[in-house]
């Protein structure tokens, strides 16, 4: 696999390049977009866009593509920076893995089905070939971690979340944990269930997570399709699904990606347009539209001053971290591919060997969501932590050697998934004409996940391209000031 930096001089780039003027569009040129990032929302708006017969030029920051799903060497393995996994009902994200020719490179389970472990014993969630959702009341009616009682309310309110509405905006005020308070789930049904689903899909405590994403991942996940929350996750390093792949198709679809070029600004053009500041004094970039693609603290200080009203209060989504602790055996402690845990830190358990490239032994990924106690936390301490928890759970792990340990840490893995983020995320066309906005954090109307990274990059594309291809036919309409009275777009 490789990773080489793909900084390719094409006739697009060159295009994005050249001199002329950020000024309306060049007759018979195709417009010229700037996507500002590149992880999954910045590479598939870049894609649609290209797609579409722009010129796009993607501006990434860091020296690869994939942005906070991504990969590194260390030890001679692969290690990505945080275990990510995705649902069948991502579809979305599957047909970017289709369109990237990596579809082979990820696995999803024949049935939802995930092994609950715990210090008291192992339960199992599993679903059924029977519609939704009767599908998955088996496997709550056998769920040993709660009493008979409790699996029946739990029951009732997974139906009562059906009829809450995710759009209804007196809503996005309301806390997770108090709406499920108000349905009968004491303290016991919330840690032991909702929060094995809520927590890692919302990356912040099950109580405090916002309604109406709750009731989001619940409902498209466990009480749409039978088959939606069938778990999928990469077979190979993130680097080859969302660096090595996008950068080869985007080259070959010749757009230009610039790796280590990060946007220091963007402002309007005096003739129309757009003109992308780089840092480091490496000049700006001439562009009919521009789309940014960064999280949304960058985000903010981009479209703030290109003129997007209201943009300093997207830094009021905040950050919510994700903690993973990596452990080596000489030799396999379990045959689980993965598993979740109750009554214990440790909260979802991978197995990495394969995907890592390890030879021998095993490599066992703890994510940790919501890891806000962690976070700080030296590795030290961690590994007096987690290493006898490990042990409670696999029992094998307490005949075998660890051969490394490390940890890795995004402080800022996603926004604060909680009450009041409903009115905060903004949608993808902004009042600027020819600005688009996408990231996961965008009003995708799903959570901070890959899912929605990539169906914000879809519309991104799609509103940029009905923009300048408007723009384009009012040009030809007759003079400027006509074409924008005519689109509603800046001449
Ligand atoms: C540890 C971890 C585990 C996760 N687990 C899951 C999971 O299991 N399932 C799931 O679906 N999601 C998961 N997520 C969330 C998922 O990774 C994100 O929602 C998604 O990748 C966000 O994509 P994005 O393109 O919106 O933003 P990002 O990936 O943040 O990409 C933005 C890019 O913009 C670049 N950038 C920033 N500023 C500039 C600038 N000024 N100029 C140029 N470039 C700039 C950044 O370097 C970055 O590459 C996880 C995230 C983390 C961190």
């Amino acid at each position: 696999m490789s990773h080489r930096p793909a900084a390719q001089a094409t006739p697009a780039a060159d295009a994005g390049r050249e001199g002329g003027g950020a000024g309306r569009q060049r007759a018979g040129a195709a417009a010229r977009v700037v996507v500002i990032g590149g992880g999954l929302a910045g590479i598939t708006a870049a894609i649609g866009l290209r797609e579409a017969g722009l010129a796009v030029t993607l501006l990434e920051a860091r020296p690869r593509l994939g942005g906070s799903a991504s990969s590194y060497r260390r030890a001679g393995m692969w290690v990505d920076n945080g275990q990510h996994v995705f649902l069948r009902c991502c579809t979305s994200y599957r047909d970017l893995l289709a369109r990237l020719g990596v579809a082979g490179s990820v696995t999803i389970q024949r049935r939802f089905d995930v092994p609950v472990l715990s210090p008291a014993g192992r339960a199992r969630l599993r679903r059924t070939a029977l519609p939704a959702p009767l599908h998955l009341a088996g496997a709550l009616a056998r769920y040993r971690p709660l009493p008979p009682a409790q699996r029946l309310a739990a029951g009732r309110a997974a139906l009562a979340l059906r009829f809450v509405d995710p759009a209804e905006p007196s809503l996005d005020s309301v806390r997770f944990g108090d709406w499920l308070a108000s349905r009968g789930q004491p303290e016991r049904v919330r840690r032991a269930l909702w929060d094995l689903f809520v927590v890692s899909a919302l990356n912040i405590a099950g109580d405090e997570a916002s309604l109406p994403l709750a009731a989001t991942v619940i409902r498209t996940a466990l009480l749409s399709r039978r088959d939606a929350a069938d778990i999928g996750m990469a077979t190979v390093p993130l680097g080859e699904l969302h660096a090595a792949a996008p950068a080869a198709l985007l080259a070959r679809l010749g757009a230009s990606v610039r790796l280590g070029a990060k946007a220091s600004w963007v402002r309007p053009a005096p003739g129309g347009g757009f003109e992308v500041g780089l840092a480091r004094g490496d000049g700006c970039l001439p562009a009919d539209g521009v789309v940014i693609a960064v999280p949304a603290p960058q985000a903010a200080r981009l479209a703030g001053p290109a003129g997007v009203p209201g943009a300093a209060a997207w830094e009021r989504l905040g950050a919510s971290p994700i903690v993973n602790v990596h452990v080596i055996y000489d030799r396999p402690v379990t045959d689980l591919p993965f598993a979740a845990a109750i009554d214990s830190p440790v909260q979802w358990v991978f197995d990495r060997t394969r995907q890592a490239g390890l030879g021998s032994g095993q490599y066992l990924a703890v994510s940790l969501s919501a890891a806000d106690d962690v976070a700080q936390v030296p590795a030290g301490e961690l590994r007096r932590q987690f290493l006898p928890e490990l042990e409670r759970l696999f029992p094998a792990a307490a005949g075998a050697r660890v051969t490394d340990f490390f940890v890795t840490r995004e402080r800022r893995a996603t926004f604060r998934q909680g009450p009041g983020t409903g009115a905060l995320r903004p949608g993808t066309a902004t009042p600027v004409p020819g600005l688009a906005l996408a990231g996961a954090w965008t009003d995708t109307g799903w959570p901070d996940t890959m899912e929605g990274a990539v169906r914000s990059g879809i519309k991104a594309s799609g509103e940029l391209t009905r923009q300048l291809a408007g723009r384009e036919a009012a040009s030809r309409l007759g003079p400027p000031g006509r074409a924008a009275a005519a689109t509603g777009a800046r001449p």
